[in-house]
């Protein structure tokens, strides 16, 4: 599991984080969502509960893991949040650069995180290049980055309203945003972006939300991995 930060952060690529806003979250919230069937409520966990959870993760009865709400603060590239904004079942909030100035952060993957892709779409695998190309790609995107950011900033100062003059911020640069989600799309989230699958960098993203997952709810966390990451 990834390491928690004072302050529920946990850092993820150069500049971004995933920070635990608040959270009203817990197993029991998926016993007693499930128990009201019997017109029955618990106050404590016990193994019954556990095995309980088991089933209806098992048996995929997917709305007890809806009665709970993870409220994530996030800094990522525009490219993740893009990714992250196809997830439909939770609420978003992200930073406008309408109303505010764009921010000079911009993300350089580390030399190792540069890679080449090989094989079909669809069934790509991917294999670090030699340090030189790495080297070279991280300095083309900071010499790009310095000039976007130099031209956004020569509008803006001379007038250009910041709508239009974002125009030419590219894809690397960092944004922000909240994200509440029930543990039910959150596992979904997890199951397809912490996943081999998934773009290296949604995936460092979505493995510091599941170890928030599984921090907050440590038996539905459980069964999730046990039922091979399926959400119910
Ligand atoms: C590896 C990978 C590659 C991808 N590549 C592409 C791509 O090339 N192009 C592209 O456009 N997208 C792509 N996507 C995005 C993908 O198609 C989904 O839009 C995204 O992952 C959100 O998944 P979701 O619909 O399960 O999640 P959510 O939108 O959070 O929905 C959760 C669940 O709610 C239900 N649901 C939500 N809305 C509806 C609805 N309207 N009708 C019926 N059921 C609904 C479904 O059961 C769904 O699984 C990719 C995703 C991954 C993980």
């Amino acid at each position: 599991m990834t390491e928690v930060i004072p302050d529920n952060t946990i850092r993820v690529l150069d500049h971004g984080f995933v920070r635990l806003d608040d959270a009203m979250a817990d197993d029991l919230s998926v016993v007693n969502g499930a128990r009201v069937s019997f017109a029955r409520r618990k106050t404590e966990m016990d193994e019954s509960d556990e095995g309980l959870i088991r089933f209806l993760m098992r048996d995929r009865h997917g709305s007890p893991f809806e009665h709970n709400a993870f409220r994530f603060h996030i800094r990522c590239p525009i490219f993740v949040a893009r990714e992250w904004f196809r997830h439909r079942i939770g609420s978003f909030n992200e930073f406008s650069m309408r109303y505010a100035k764009a921010t000079e952060d911009f993300y350089v993957p580390d030399a190792d995180d540069v890679r080449t892709q090989i094989g079909k779409p669809g069934a790509y695998t991917f294999e670090p290049v030699d340090p030189e190309l790495a080297e070279e790609t991280r300095r083309e995107l900071a010499a790009l980055y310095d000039e976007a950011f130099a031209a956004y900033t020569r509008l803006v100062e001379r007038g250009v309203a910041r709508e239009l003059a974002r125009a030419v911020m590219p894809v690397g640069s960092y944004t922000q945003f909240y994200w509440t989600v029930n543990a039910r799309a959150l596992m979904n989230f997890v199951s397809l972006r912490n996943s081999e699958f998934a773009q290296l960098e949604i995936r460092r993203f979505a493995e510091a939300v599941e170890t928030f997952l599984a921090r907050k709810m440590p038996v539905t966390h459980a069964a999730f991995v046990a039922n091979d990451r399926t959400a119910p």
